[in-house]
């Protein structure tokens, strides 16, 4: 892995920085120097430096300068589904996608319940390298709904929220302790919405096309049931509480009033949410059964809307790898899930370049804000500042091919896909951590 020493000198020369956190957009030079931002500016790269023969330069014209991402949402699969991906292949391709923040939920093998098991995650990452992983301690002891976990344990041990994801917390009781507990230590609890009473033996989302294609379906009401129970327990207590994955026109409309209202509400949506239909479930491709499912236009306008506007306040990825086992079957019995880490700059800048989400407001959603919701310091493009961040060029032409991502299995919808953006470049804690093979160097 190449990696920028503490000594060494590195200067993007002539980019375009958009952080929306310093209302920064503008053509500058960046000086990276021992690791952090040194100067940031027109014309910060003095000839002198240039020449110095100490500095590497890489030509950044054209080229967008961005924080590092930050993901509220991955399933990186250790300990116990190593096959579908680990640690040292998630957090790759969380480099390669541009991240230098992973938060992995709970849903491991064994479940990620308890402090030994938080912190054997945090320690390996840590031997691994590459961007900071951040674990998400479950709500509930195996994530079954019923006793909770010791979740100042978990905090103490690194986790940054708690969630029983892949499941939702139905009990109203249990939610409700939870989210009192929750609240002494101020950690976010996060919940997977679903009405598991409303959706059993759900393939897609329910509506014309799952009746022409004979699927059972996953109404939208079963994820707005649930948000709308938990924005009245999450007034009653008081805690922080975020809806993962949302996918529904009417969950939109509840986030909004509870956030009108001043409630301590967040919530994210992923790429393929914004990106995609259930349409695409015409031809019963497995790699499109995603939980929650792919919804109609009127959701996704209702995403982008409430992503523009503020509503939603994060992209998260959830980063679901399977194997082609898993995958490679018929749709009844592919389990659910997509990857996401490598494919938020092709799928999200095509929408950017297209006009139906705007830029800045994307970065925003990207870094600073899911920062904020895990409590993280948030990379930002400033000088002092370590290095946390990623060169894309949002206007190259890409085709997803599977050969090239570096997640363990291949399960997207987007693979052999033509969209535009590519990540050249991620630092992560000031070191490089991924850099694109074609070469940048002036
Ligand atoms: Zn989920």
């Amino acid at each position: 892995m190449p990696s920028a020493g503490d000594d060494a000198i590195l200067i993007f020369s002539g980019a375009r920085a958009v952080d929306p956190a310093r209302e920064l957009d503008a053509v500058v030079d960046v000086v990276i120097e021992g690791g952090r931002i040194a100067r940031l500016g027109a014309g910060a790269a003095t000839d002198e430096l240039r020449r110095s023969g100490r500095a590497r330069v890489i030509d950044a014209r054209g080229k967008l300068l961005l924080p590092a991402f930050v993901d509220l949402h991955a399933h990186l699969r250790e300990p116990g589904h190593e096959y579908k991906e680990d640690i040292a292949s998630g957090l790759a391709a969380a480099a390669a996608g541009g991240f230098a923040h992973v938060c992995v939920m709970a849903n491991t093998k064994p479940v990620n319940d308890s402090r030994a098991i938080t912190e054997s995650m945090v320690a390996r990452a840590r031997e691994v390298g590459g961007p900071a992983l951040h674990p998400i301690g479950a709500i509930t002891m195996g994530q079954k709904g019923e006793q909770l976990t010791e979740m100042a344990d978990l905090r103490d041990a690194g986790a940054v929220a708690v969630s029983d994801d892949g499941r939702c917390l139905t009990s109203s009781n249990v939610m409700r302790r939870a989210l009192e507990y929750a609240r002494t230590f101020d950690l976010p609890v996060i919940q997977h919405a679903e009405d598991h009473a409303l959706t059993e033996g759900a393939q897609m989302h329910e509506g014309r096309i799952s009746t022409r294609l004979g699927l059972r379906g996953w109404p939208r009401v079963a994820e707005d049931i649930i948000v709308a129970r938990d924005v009245l327990l999450a007034e009653a207590t008081g805690a922080r509480y975020h809806v993962a994955h949302v996918s529904s026109y009417g969950a939109v409309r509840i986030i909004r009033e509870a956030k009108s209202r001043g409630l301590r509400v967040t919530a994210e949506v992923t790429p393929h949410h914004l990106a995609l239909t259930d349409a695409s479930l015409l031809g019963y491709d497995p790699f499109c059964k995603v939980n929650p499912p792919l919804r109609e236009q009127v959701d996704v306008d209702a995403l982008r809307a409430a992503l523009a506007d503020g509503t939603i306040d994060a992209v998260a990825t959830d980063h679901a790898p399977h194997s082609s086992l898993e995958k490679e079957c018929e749709l009844a019995e592919a389990s659910p899930g997509m990857i996401g880490l490598e494919l938020v700059v092709p799928v999200l800048f095509d929408l950017v370049a297209r006009g139906l989400v705007p830029l800045t407001r994307l970065v925003d959603a990207l870094t600073r804000a899911p920062a904020r919701i895990a409590a993280l310091e948030p990379p930002t493009l400033a000088e002092g500042k370590v290095a946390e961040l990623c060169l894309v060029d949002a206007e190259r032409a890409v085709t997803i091919d599977p050969a090239r991502l570096r997640s363990k299995s291949k399960n997207t919808p987007f693979v052999g896909k033509a969209l535009r953006g590519v990540v050249l470049m991620t630092m992560a804690g000031g070191r490089v951590v991924f850099e694109d093979a074609a070469p940048i160097d002036r």
